[in-house]
């Protein structure tokens, strides 16, 4: 049986990532920092057969001694702080957590033999105003906050291990991608619970920021299909993974309001306190290289995307939502 380690596997991806690889008949653990795991905050959505590892990411010994335990067949690091605003708010403990876990993890999978297959959750966040349209592989990188600079290192870093250590090592620079599971501090997962609590009479209005800024949004069910895809290829290298499609702040109010049966019109304000400063937009990736190589595309469409986090959105449980939305 192959075994794969992911890290953040309590966040959006790491849930879904844990399921496909378990319907390919792995055997998965999960890396958990220790204040999560104390907390018992384990996602009902993640299947008993999966291991949970608490181990602090950033400290060398405890990830060579979770290494040397489990001996995975694959390495999925997808834990990071995850957060644009909080990076500006605290960016030492974002390039803590984004760039020495992926060092500790890399030098420990060096370490092993043989050494597994690494995965690193990379961003389009890392390319900032490029200039180009759409982004690809061979974009300059140029982040334009703590987020994307804590990435861009991290990707480069990941590169290097691949090509002067010989790790098979591989960057995915991943676009947007939503579902169900995304959390209400990222603007489709705010707009799609607002939406159903307002129709639910437990909001009253959203507050958004600037409604035409569009970005390239993903299902987060295709993008894991392609992580793992992108280790099973022959050849490490780095996989732009994206829709190609833009689509406005709008456009996911207009489809959200719609399933719930309501004029967003009459509910949905704009705050200038929200609109970001140095919004890199508009955001397209080009995924040829992946489509190509892994055989991979993107198989759900925006409008069943938001339709589905809006109608996920409406059962969720009263007092979650409420905490969620403006
Ligand atoms: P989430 O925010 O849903 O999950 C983040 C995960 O990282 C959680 O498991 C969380 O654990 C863990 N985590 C948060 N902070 C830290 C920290 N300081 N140290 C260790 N672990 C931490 O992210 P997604 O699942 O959406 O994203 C997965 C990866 O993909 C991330 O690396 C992200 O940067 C990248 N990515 C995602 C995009 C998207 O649109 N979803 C776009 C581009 C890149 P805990 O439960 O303990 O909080």
């Amino acid at each position: 049986m192959q075994r794969a380690l992911i890290t953040g596997i309590t966040g959006q991806d790491g849930g879904y990532l844990a399921e496909l690889l378990e319907s390919h008949g792995y055997e998965v653990h999960g890396a958990v920092r220790p204040a999560t795991f104390s907390a018992l905050r384990r996602p009902s959505h993640l299947s008993d057969r999966i291991s949970m590892h608490p181990v602090d990411l950033r400290e060398a010994p405890a990830v060579a001694e979770l290494l040397d335990r489990l001996r995975p067949r694959e390495v999925y690091h997808l834990a990071a702080q995850t957060h644009i605003p909080t990076s500006f708010e605290d960016p030492g403990a974002t390039v803590e957590a984004n760039v020495m876990t992926t060092l500790r993890l890399l030098e420990g999978c060096q370490r092993l033999a043989p050494p597994p297959r690494f995965f690193h959750a990379s961003t389009s966040q890392i390319f900032g105003y490029s200039g180009q349209f759409p982004l690809d592989e061979q974009t300059p990188v140029r982040p334009v906050n703590p987020y994307g600079a804590s990435k861009a290192m991290a990707t480069d870093l990941v590169r290097i291990w691949r090509e002067s250590q010989g790790l098979f090592a591989v960057n995915g620079i991943l676009f947007n991608h939503e579902s169900p599971r995304r959390g209400p501090d990222f603007v489709t997962g705010k707009i799609c619970r607002a939406a159903a609590a307002i129709k639910q009479g437990r909001a009253r209005k959203l507050l958004l920021g600037d409604t035409t800024a569009q970005r390239d949004w993903g299902d987060a069910r295709d993008f894991v299909d392609g992580f793992w895809r992108s280790l099973q290829h022959n050849t490490p290298t780095d996989y732009i993974f994206a829709t190609g499609k833009l689509h406005s702040v709008q456009e996911v109010v207009d489809l959200a309001f719609a399933t719930v049966g309501l004029d967003p019109a009459a509910y949905v304000r704009i705050d200038p306190g929200l609109i970001r400063n140095a919004e890199p937009s508009p955001v397209v990736g080009n995924s040829a290289k992946a489509r190509a190589l892994l055989d991979w595309k993107p198989r759900t469409s925006f409008v069943n995307l938001i339709r589905e986090m809006t109608e996920a959105a409406l059962s969720l449980d009263p007092p979650a939502a409420m905490a969620l939305v403006v």
